[in-house]
């Protein structure tokens, strides 16, 4: 745990929300892509580093006005804001760094007083009646700043009463921001490795193939049963679109090991691509349509190719969000799949399904050393469905989770589902220079954790998004905890599956030895 020179937020057994301190994160940047990536996106970059593009300001605005015709929910949410403050309190940004420009109508505003200043009567003659600024480059650069300081994670919009969704706000900010040379660096940097190479980290083919063969040792290791994790394999039913981080990382990868005995104990053939090996779209996150679609095609060609007929999800928030709101219209029609499945299908759908068929031998006792409870990643608990009825996103994982472990209790009601609070680390600022934000955006999220851990025995929280496990292993000891207390769910369903053959000659050679 690296040293920080900030304070790390105070958690509290109720919410308390903080004294307003202007400017307290007024200094929080990302990296601005420089202008290597900002042209392997096709974005302009300026003359000279750190400055706009020549012309940037009509640029700006001619860009803005294309966006509030194209999107109506834009040019609503910027006209129908009332001021009623229900949203002030409701962001894990604001709570946890009380800076007041963190206020979800705060962060609106930065670009709804450049909207009332060039596109409303009142703005272009009264501008001080009204609050309508000029558009400067100070401004530019605020909303640089605490539009990178929004992970899009709609908590705000749940309260609000007209639904105004400052996500979507901060999408067209920052889409537009890259087209007049501020794009973030982060984003601006993995999204072209996903064209070129297939995913986000930039693995290769043939470093995949050996990865994915060290996981069958390891696994048939442990449990003596091989246990495959194919590849471009053509005529498979299933095609695997997974998160990167699951190839790699812990806990994503006991996850991917989850997903992989869930198909093995279930007979179908499945597969993963390795032209599609990346469920992330980071498309959303910069708020570029565009990228969205041609990351999306990436996994139509996938498909084709293999002759898949059905495609799944692992554990990815954001992913799904992308998945099932736009997955059709961004790369559709799929109908070359079963029709029979839905089309995307989540991992989590596919098991408890299983489970629900009896399909899977499960001993639950082999996660009784721990107490669970679980984080609704924003993406899917505000943005999607895991199943075909109300709620199920809700109700599908903890189906789940209680099928496969015997102790399991819920954060507070009003932190959990559709109020559940953002890791911290969502919507492109999963990046080490939002490090401090990171950290203090957490705050709500692990104040909700460390009061069921102390008043419930919880041992460990499951999660269903891979931001929010990689987010959550590098801040849980700030708070602390410890990085192994973050858990990917379909790792617990690893845990308890026995597989056919399983433990066979183990308990016949402890026969054995009892005999001799
Ligand atoms: S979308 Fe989430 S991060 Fe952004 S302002 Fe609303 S609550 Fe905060
Ligand atoms: S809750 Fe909605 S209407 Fe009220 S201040 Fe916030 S954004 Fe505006």
């Amino acid at each position: 745990m690296a040293k920080v020179d900030y304070e790390i937020p105070e958690t509290h057994e109720f919410p308390i929300i903080p004294s307003i301190m202007e400017g307290a994160m007024a200094h929080s940047s990302p990296f601005v892509a420089a202008e290597e990536f900002q042209s392997d996106m096709g974005f302009p970059s300026p003359e000279e580093k750190g400055q706009l593009i020549e012309g940037w300001k009509e640029k700006f605005l001619e860009l803005m006005e294309d966006k509030l015709s194209k999107y109506r929910s834009l040019q609503v949410f910027m006209d129908i804001c009332v001021k009623c403050g229900a949203c002030t309190d409701k962001c894990h940004y604001f709570i946890g760094t009380a800076d007041p420009k963190n206020m979800p109508v705060a962060r609106q505003d930065l670009l709804r007083k450049v909207y009332r200043r060039y596109f409303t009567f009142a703005g272009k003659y009264f501008p001080k009646l009204v609050g309508a600024i000029d558009l400067t480059e100070e401004v530019i650069r605020d909303m640089y700043s605490y539009f990178h300081q929004c992970s899009e994670c709609r908590r705000c919009a749940v309260f609000c009463p007209f639904g105004i969704d400052t996500a979507e706000v901060t999408m067209a900010a920052r889409d537009m921001l890259a087209m007049i040379g501020m794009g973030q660096k982060y984003s601006n940097q993995i999204i072209p490795k996903v064209h070129k190479i297939g995913n986000n980290l930039g693995l290769p083919e043939p470093a995949l193939i050996d990865t994915l063969e060290g996981l069958e040792e390891e696994v048939e290791e442990d449990i003596e049963i091989k246990v495959r994790f194919p590849l471009d394999e053509k005529g498979a039913e299933i095609l695997l679109v997974t998160p990167s981080a699951d190839f790699f990382a812990e806990p994503h990868i006991d996850g991917l090991i989850g997903y992989a005995k869930v198909f093995h104990a279930t007979g179908v053939t499945w597969t993963m691509s390795s032209k599609a090996s990346e469920a992330a779209n980071f498309g959303l996150f910069i708020g570029n349509y565009e990228q969205m679609r041609q990351i999306s095609l990436r996994i139509r060609d996938a498909a084709k190719e293999l002759g898949v007929r059905r495609i799944i999800f692992g554990e990815c928030g954001h992913a799904w969000r992308v998945a099932y709101n736009h997955l059709n219209t961004l790369a559709g029609p799929w109908d070359f799949l079963d029709q029979n499945y839905p089309i995307p299908q989540h991992i989590l759908e596919f098991t408890k399904d299983a489970l629900d068929r009896n399909l899977l031998n499960i001993d639950k006792s082999e996660n009784d050393h721990m107490t669970l409870t679980f984080h609704d990643s924003c993406n899917i608990a505000r943005a999607s469905r895991i199943g075909d009825t109300v709620g199920s996103q809700f109700t599908t994982p903890r189906q789940v989770i209680k099928a496969v472990c015997n102790n399991f209790h819920d954060m507070a009601a009003e932190t959990i589902h559709d109020a559940t609070f953002c890791c911290g680390g969502g919507g492109g600022l999963l990046t080490d220079d939002l490090m401090e934000l990171r950290l203090k955006g957490a705050q709500p999220r692990m104040e909700s954790l460390k009061n069921v851990v102390a008043d419930h025995g919880v041992t460990h929280m499951a999660a269903i998004g891979a931001i929010c496990k990689s987010q959550f292993t590098k801040v849980l000891p700030y708070y602390g905890m410890t990085m192994d207390q973050i858990v990917s769910v379909h790792q617990l369903v690893s845990n308890a599956i026995i597989l056919e053959g399983q433990g066979e000659e183990t308990s016949d050679s402890d026969d054995a030895d009892e005999a001799a």
